[in-house]
């Protein structure tokens, strides 16, 4: 054994039994010599700045499960979900928040313009294209009843026009169960006025009980 590796035993035998002690001057030193140990941080970081770069990442790499599972718990906390929730709420009460969302939508769903959705609203003049009808539904945020839904092809993503809220989740469904098409009319009809036996075992199934 040579004697730098005696004397290295020797230091950690000591620093084993004086573990506190070293700590409280360790602390007492860096509070005594804080100028003087930023600046050499900084020299040091402006050195060697690679070393410095993979220290970060190898921190990053070795704690990012950790974080990762940190940030899913924090955000599935209700006061942090409720947070959010109002937080997004009061943003899409700017009306120029509003207006920016609504571009983004048409744009993002539907890749138009607002003066397509508005030109669009005047050419079918505010009635759906199916039953004719305006737009009954309310938005549930301003009260209001909500504009015509446009209505596209879910395949070929053509906007195919402006429809109310029930014809557009009538015509996604019948699209899904496109078999059914030619027979739903009669099945409808059927289900609604026939009084067949199946009918009446199953009305007396469900009968109300008040
Ligand atoms: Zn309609």
């Amino acid at each position: 054994m040579t004697k730098e590796e005696k004397a290295n035993i020797r230091a950690k035998e000591w620093y084993q039994v004086n573990k506190e002690r070293k700590k409280a001057y360790d602390i007492a030193y860096n509070a005594a010599n804080r100028a003087k140990k930023n600046a050499q941080s900084r020299n040091w970081v402006k050195n060697n700045p690679e070393k410095r770069t993979y220290i970060i990442k190898k921190s990053y790499i070795n704690t990012k499960p950790q974080k990762m599972q940190y940030a899913k718990e924090y955000g599935a906390r209700l006061e942090v979900k409720k947070r959010v929730a109002e937080r997004a709420t009061a943003r899409s009460k700017v009306p120029e928040n509003k207006h920016k969302a609504l571009v983004s939508r048409l744009w993002s769903r539907f890749r138009i313009v607002l003066e397509q959705r508005n030109e669009a609203l005047l050419f079918q003049s505010n009635l759906c294209g199916i039953c004719n009808k305006p737009e009954t539904a309310i938005h549930n945020l301003t009260g209001k009843v909500k504009l015509l839904c446009i209505d596209h092809n879910h395949d070929t993503l053509e906007n195919r026009g402006l429809l109310c809220m029930h014809c557009n989740s009538m015509i996604g469904f019948i699209e899904r169960s496109f078999e059914l098409f030619d027979v739903l009319p009669t099945k409808i009809k059927n289900y609604l006025f026939a009084e067949t036996e199946f009918h009446r075992a199953i009305r007396s199934i469900l009968k109300r009980q008040d």
